[in-house]
């Protein structure tokens, strides 16, 4: 079995991948077993290191992983210098976590009690195609320095870089088979990190449906898991609000990564007294969207990731009410412009599913309860942004927008140094952060006799 990658900018063919099946992934989990035994017996203090090693060794090789990604996803390069970068970040966050993993002391009668983070030993992560660099970071770095082995399935689409990155583990010095990278269908290899009892956790990215199903495959052995999901985060911009500065950066909260991003804040909610305001602030941006080469610095948008992708992004306009579109190139490529859509309620295809994709739909809204409920009425609960210049809105607002991710007057909330998750069906868990390390181990308290 084998899967021939495609160029989404040029729909030329690249490379071939070979696939795992069943048998060779339980292989590759027997080796992760052996060099987590290994990996947990040294001094922490070396596991730090051997981390800081690897995100030099990242660093050093910034280019190469930026030019690999926008050849294998279609990101722009600037992006995709980024995503490297973030990655090295993210290891030497977490490369102080060794040395940090403190327990407890609790005063008990006749002896002490001592607790201990005790590694889970092997973690599967499973990644989705959109963000395949800081996605694969953002799991492997903590797992790693909490003292366990990680196996990666990449997406079948996008393995490129976390195949490198696996590689600039070794060469920075991690033990052999510490750090794998399973190549191989998500029916086939992922489904066994799933079944394989040697597997003790599963980070999930992906599709809501996807996670489902593997939740329900971890209960059987209680395994656990943590999964981040979709999204249909809303951007809710009041009348006091900057209404120019909200309306002038909401296409980057949306169009980034040609909207395939979880967090997009893909629903515009409107108060209607500033409504014609916004809309006409948001065009001229719309269309200024550089969408094109993303081998090219300065090119902010590429192609989605896939023909089959642009088919299903393109299926959401069959009936729907285009406001503006801005440009994008024609020919080779699986190109999609920039697009708003006009909602006429809430149930309205565009409104109310993930489309992953450069659409936004736009609804106005008359009160803050409206806004309130009309942000929470979806399955989702990732993400979004809040823009007034009320103090008070503000905080009344944004605890009451069930949401893991929420910024106020900023689309910024995702930092590696905070943690990142959903509420609802967006996910379980949370990912990032100063936690991250203590989410991929297990709590023991152990009780010394003083009497003995
Ligand atoms: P997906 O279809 O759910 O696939 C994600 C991963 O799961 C891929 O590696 C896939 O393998 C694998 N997979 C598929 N079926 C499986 C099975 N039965 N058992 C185990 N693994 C299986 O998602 P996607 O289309 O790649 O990504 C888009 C979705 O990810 C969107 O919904 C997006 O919102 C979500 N996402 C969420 C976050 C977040 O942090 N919350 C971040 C990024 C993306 P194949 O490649 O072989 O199909
Ligand atoms: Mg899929």
């Amino acid at each position: 079995m084998s899967y021939t990658l495609i160029n989404p900018a040029t729909e030329e063919s690249m490379e071939t991948i070979e696939h795992l099946d069943a048998r060779q992934t339980d292989e590759a989990i027997e080796k992760a077993v052996k060099a987590q035994e290994k990996w947990a017996a040294l001094a922490p203090g070396d596991r730090a290191m051997l981390l800081r090693r690897f995100a030099s060794a990242v660093d050093a090789d910034n280019e190469n992983l930026a030019q690999l990604e926008v050849r294998n996803s279609g990101h722009p390069i600037d992006q995709a210098r980024y995503e490297a970068n973030n990655v090295r970040d993210v290891l030497n966050y977490y490369a102080g976590a060794p040395e940090r993993l403190v327990g407890k002391q609790i005063p008990v009668a006749g002896g002490i009690a001592v607790t201990f983070h005790e590694p889970i030993g092997v973690v599967g992560m499973i990644t989705p195609w959109n963000y395949p660099m800081p996605i694969a970071g953002w799991g492997m770095a903590p797992a790693l320095a909490a003292g366990n082995a990680v196996v990666l399935k990449p997406a079948e689409w996008t393995p490129l870089t976390s195949m490198r990155l696996a590689e600039l583990g070794l060469e920075a010095g991690l033990p052999e088979n510490l750090f794998q990278v399973l190549n191989g269908k998500g029916t086939v290899v992922g489904e066994r990190l799933v079944t394989n009892e040697k597997v003790g956790k599963i980070v999930f990215t992906g599709s809501t449906s996807v996670g489902k199903h593997i939740m329900r495959g971890a209960a059987d052995q209680i395994k656990r898991v943590t999964l981040e999901l979709g999204g249909k985060s809303a951007n809710i911009i009041f009348e006091d609000a900057d209404v120019v500065k909200a309306a002038t950066t909401a296409p980057y909260a949306v169009f980034e990564n040609a909207g395939q991003d979880c967090c997009a804040r893909s629903r515009i909610l409107v108060q209607r007294s500033v409504y014609d305001k916004f809309m006409e602030a948001l065009e001229p941006v719309v269309k200024a969207v550089k969408v094109g080469d993303p081998s090219l610095s300065g090119t902010e948008v590429g192609p989605l990731v896939s023909k089959a992708h642009r088919e299903n992004v393109s299926s959401f306009l069959d009936g729907a009410d285009v406001a503006f579109q801005g440009s994008a190139p024609t020919g080779k490529g699986f190109w999609f412009a920039p697009t708003v859509v006009l909602a006429k309620s809430p149930s309205d295809r565009c409104m109310a599913e993930e489309i992953f994709g450069p659409v936004v739909t736009v609804y106005p809204f008359e009160t803050e309860a409206e806004a309130i409920e009309l942000a929470n009425g979806t399955e989702y609960g990732l993400s979004g942004s809040i823009w007034t210049r009320d103090l008070g809105r503000g905080i009344r607002v944004s605890r009451a927008v069930q949401s893991g991710n929420l910024a106020v007057n900023s689309h910024s909330s995702l930092r590696y140094t905070t943690p990142f998750g959903g509420m609802k069906q967006s996910g379980m868990g949370r990912e990032l952060g100063p936690d991250a390390p203590l989410h991929f181990t297990e709590e023991k308290v152990v009780f010394f006799n003083s009497n003995s």
